[in-house]
């Protein structure tokens, strides 16, 4: 029996038994994972035991995180949700699961409604939670055909009181989810072919790939297919459902790089040789958060048919190497920081692939100032895609149910999110560009919206994260909506991205303006909700986070100011052709 001191004590099954004999039956522990072959750790190695890696042999002490996942696989939860947790709700919930195990099915508890940003740091978890779930629906790619979006705008409407978020993974994240109604959801979704297996976790999250993978002339490869046939072989797979940490994907041919292969932890970025031959050009250790880096080529030729093989040598590197002694030092981009990109190569040649990958080109700099795919742009098929732009993400199952009957009524019913909070929908043909534009329009959703929108994200913030300090969603459609009037003729692409703490879920480090919440003082002296400012983030060619300045702190109500000053020097002082970033 898992302890409790909160809550009602209830049996685990299989939990108990695998305490007790340390032997354990999950399938991801390093005593069943699939073995690693090739030379033994050189004995130097012996230093990074430290460092909690698996493949040389560290086992003990576990942090916390690694206690729970070799206690239990974390897919061992749903089980127990259909078996038990729907049946006593949420007060039943061990807590090892709730804060824990759920999210490896896509759930996390949500912040409970009216607590302050200043008291993120000093409540307990269980303070800060109520007795709902954030819902995270799992969409590989962000593809979707008219019936599942309907099926999952259905849920939002039925069981999430109306709320959905497009995320900047190109997730759907639903909130205000009971426990009981969790198994129904599932059966909603899984009966159109969607799931929430793996949404949050130590697990391969969602997988990214431009939204108009297979339709675009220009694309260099259509990704599509080596993503399905590495979801179809790996979601859900115990082999890799105990890794060090989240583990995020992007496998795009997308001309504008629009997943942001920088910051994933392995993209596969699509390039064309001199000869000719397209493929994918291997990326590895990006990610943001707290200690921000840039993933790093490997420099290998990856073949669109050896995409899956490597997709998973390259996981099995982070799952035996990477660092679990400290949950913040777990991500893969500090092995890579450490080793860098040739000894990655060589570990996942000599032991993992069992063969040597051919050198390749890097891939050709972005084509476009903007990655986000809004607007209008034409297929290879002659048909068109329209991007459109959400409030910040933020929409309701009503309005995606009516995106699907648009999706049919103007197009072939598919539908795709992107990386950047937006939504497109495909194969309009000409006649029904402008009647779709202004159906959309009459739905406040934007296909030629102003800069500030277009280039406004934001995270869940306090609203719904239990570790937001601000909240972020409405304050940055009322930011955007502020600029729209003050600075009407503002056409430069820019992004301008409002996190609500240091996580940087809303990736502050790579906008032109990024907001992240912090608690700051006001004039009067008072600690109010607030950002500190970075300022000058971009990827593509040069990518570069954006610089902190010292002193740009500024109250929540200080916002629009601070933006329309540094845009109006900006207007003022630029060179021709000069954006933003320069
Ligand atoms: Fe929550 Fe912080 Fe992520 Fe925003 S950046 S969603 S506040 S963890």
């Amino acid at each position: 029996m898992l302890r409790s001191p909160n809550r009602q004590r209830l049996p685990v099954p299989g939990v108990r038994a695998r305490r007790r004999s340390e032997d354990t039956t999950v399938t991801s522990s390093p005593e069943t994972r699939p073995t690693r072959t090739g030379p033994r750790p050189p004995r130097r190695e012996a230093a990074q035991r430290g460092q909690g890696q698996w493949a040389l042999g560290y086992r003990e002490p576990l942090n916390p995180n690694e206690r729970m996942k070799k206690d239990a696989d974390g897919l061992t939860v749903r089980q127990r949700i259909l078996d038990t947790y729907q049946h006593t709700g949420f007060d039943g919930i061990d807590p090892s699961d709730l804060r824990g195990r759920m999210r490896w099915m896509g759930l996390y508890t949500q912040r409970a409604q009216g607590i302050p940003g200043g008291k993120t740091a000093v409540l307990e978890p269980e303070e800060l939670e109520d007795s709902y779930f954030m819902l995270r629906v799992r969409i590989d790619g962000g593809q979707l055909s008219s019936d599942q979006l309907r099926v999952v705008g259905g849920i939002s409407t039925e069981f999430g009181r109306d709320v959905a978020d497009v995320t900047d993974r190109q997730n759907v994240q639903l909130h205000w989810i009971r426990i009981e109604d969790v198994p129904e959801i599932w059966r909603r979704l899984e009966s159109v072919g969607l799931s929430t297996t793996e949404a949050c976790g130590d697990t391969p999250r969602t997988m990214l790939n431009c939204p108009l993978a297979g339709v675009l002339e220009d694309e260099v490869v259509d990704a599509t297919g080596v993503l399905a046939q590495t979801v179809e072989k790996y979601l859900g797979n115990p082999e890799f459902s105990n890794l060090p940490r989240k583990w995020k994907t992007s496998m795009s041919g997308c001309v504008d790089h629009c997943t942001g292969h920088e910051i994933n932890d392995v993209s596969f970025v699509g390039v064309r040789t001199a000869d000719g031959e397209v493929g994918y050009d291997l990326w590895v250790g990006g990610g943001l958060s707290t200690n921000p880096m840039l993933a790093q080529r490997v420099g290998v030729f990856v073949r669109p048919e050896e995409v899956t093989e490597v997709w998973a040598a390259c996981t099995s590197v982070f799952r035996d190497y990477g660092y679990r002694r400290q949950r913040n030092r777990a991500r893969l981009k500090f092995l890579v920081a450490d080793w860098g990109p040739e000894r990655f190569r060589q570990v996942l040649q000599d032991e993992y692939l069992h063969r040597a990958l051919p050198d390749g080109p890097p891939p050709a700099p972005p084509q476009h100032d903007q990655r986000d795919h809004v607007g209008v742009m034409r297929q290879k098929d002659g048909r068109n895609a329209l991007g459109f732009a959400l409030r910040t993400g933020r929409t309701s199952g009503t309005l995606l149910a009516r995106v699907a009957e648009l999706a049919d009524e103007h197009g072939a019913g598919r539908i795709r999110t992107t990386a950047q909070q937006k939504l497109v929908v495909l194969d309009v043909p000409d006649e029904r560009v402008e009647p779709l534009v202004t159906a959309l329009a009459e739905l406040d959703l934007q296909v030629r919206p102003s800069a500030f929108r277009r280039g406004t994200m934001a995270c869940t913030g306090l609203e719904f994260c239990k570790l937001a300090i601000v909240e972020t969603k409405q304050h940055a459609q009322d930011l955007y909506a502020e600029l729209e009037k003050r600075l009407p003729d503002f056409d430069t692409p820019l992004s301008i991205n409002v996190n609500g703490c240091p996580n940087a879920c809303a990736r502050f480090q790579t906008a032109d303006i990024g907001f992240k919440g912090s608690m700051v003082r006001d004039d009067s002296g008072e600690m109010v909700e607030g950002f500190q400012v970075h300022l000058g983030g971009h990827l593509g060619v040069e990518a570069a986070f954006g610089r902190k300045f010292r002193g740009h702190k500024v109250t929540k109500a200080e916002t629009a100011d601070y933006c329309e000053r540094v845009l109006r020097g900006y207007v003022e002082r630029r060179e021709d052709g000069e954006g933003f970033a320069a």
